[in-house]
């Protein structure tokens, strides 16, 4: 490990790309070397460590900042002594499984089976499912959550193999520790071999002859864990998120399932989205749109000012740059549109309808043809092209 290559070699960008750049060459990169695509290849699964650490690094403004200064030196123990050794997938999953959600093509890659590595069988948990709800506010900004979760998590009194004071295990006798029988039967065509799981130790190889009282020989314990979730802004109803590691310990060790997090959008009274914008509708006073006004209206980020100009029209969209929702994969944001709707009043008391008559015969009151009478479809013709 004496000379690792430099971090921006290994994601193909320059010191100067920015997070986006980041995120997009450490995503591509890590899809084509994933374990999961590359079986039992050391080789890829080396590449796809590189590739986590460095965009652990170079995607964090601290560690980013000295190693641009110190180079590998800067990076300490993480880095210099223990080169890539330290590092291992499922520290990747833990970190990064969470950027990719299912909803997004690379989603089912992350989370998946993990531990298959080495031919060696890991047992591991079920996974925890959970819906997240969020109001649009959460999903522009992203959102990071605290939540309790009731799972298993491996027994401290006998460090989760059962046995009391975490000792007691013995040889099963039934297979010697193999974890698997033999079986040999006579049949027609002779004598036919076939091995299957330990009946006695369940294929465990080993026994707990005095069980751990904590857990009653179970290895693991319900406890109630609190979890911090980091949402990412722009995600959208019934994405999956999740993270790894976060679900349950299976019985008598193992690898602990994922914690799956399932989006739901929380309706907003006034703001409806629409892919990456907000719809708003205004209704408006109709002297208002004749006159002009100032006006406070809701968005994702709170109260906003807008002007509504002198002759605003019936089926008029106005556009809020930016006021939107930003993508999950966070290239670029979304735009509030507020649809302009005249508001009229059911009843008038005599006086406002004096007032009205007087308007009626007026001759600015009287509809012109073309002019400023577009339809709602020029409008909006306007408003795609302007
Ligand atoms: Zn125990
Ligand atoms: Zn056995």
């Amino acid at each position: 490990m004496a000379n690792k290559r430099d971090f921006y070699e290994v994601l193909g960008v320059s010191q100067s790309a920015t997070p986006e750049e980041l995120k997009k060459a450490y995503r591509k990169l890590a899809i084509k070397y994933h374990p999961d695509k590359n079986p039992d290849d050391k080789s890829a699964e080396e590449k796809f460590k590189e590739i986590a650490e460095a965009y652990s690094v170079v995607s964090d403004p601290q560690k980013k900042a000295r190693y641009d200064q110190y180079g590998h030196a800067g990076m300490g123990g993480a880095g210099g002594g223990g080169g890539q050794g330290g590092f291992t997938v499922d520290d990747i999953f833990s970190q990064f499984g969470d950027i990719f959600g299912d909803g997004s093509p690379f989603g089912s890659f992350f989370g998946g089976s993990r531990g298959g590595g080495g031919g060696q069988r890991v047992r591991k948990g079920s996974d925890l499912r959970i819906k997240l709800t969020l109001t649009l506010t959460d999903i522009a900004k992203g959102v990071e959550k605290k939540i309790k979760v009731k799972r298993y998590t491996s027994c401290t009194t006998c460090t989760g193999n059962g046995s009391k004071n975490g000792t007691s295990l013995t040889t099963c006798g039934s297979c010697n520790g193999q974890g698997q029988v033999k079986r040999v039967q006579q049949t027609m065509l002779g004598q036919m071999v076939s091995t299957s799981t330990c009946p006695t130790c369940n294929g465990e190889g080993k026994m707990v002859s005095e069980r751990c009282e904590a857990c009653f020989g179970e290895g693991r314990q319900l406890t109630e864990d609190q979890i911090n979730i980091k949402i990412p802004g722009g995600v959208s109803e019934g994405m999956q998120l999740s993270m790894s590691g976060k679900g349950n310990v299976p019985v008598r060790g193992g690898v602990p399932g994922d914690l799956l997090i399932a989006i739901e959008e929380k309706e907003d009274p006034d703001l409806k989205r629409d892919g990456q914008n907000i719809i708003f509708d205004l209704p408006v006073n109709f002297v208002d749109a004749v006159l002009g006004k100032d006006l406070e209206i809701p968005t994702v980020d709170g109260k906003v000012k807008i002007k509504l100009k002198p002759g605003t029209q019936a089926g008029e969209v106005l556009r809020l740059r930016g006021k939107g929702l930003p993508s999950v994969n966070g290239y670029g944001t979304g735009d509030q549109l507020v649809h302009v709707n005249i508001y009229t009043p059911n009843s008038v008391s005599s006086e406002e309808q004096k007032i009205l008559e007087k308007l009626r015969e007026s001759p600015n009151f009287a509809p012109k043809k073309g002019g400023n009478n577009k339809t709602i479809f020029d409008k909006m013709k306007d408003f795609f092209q302007g």
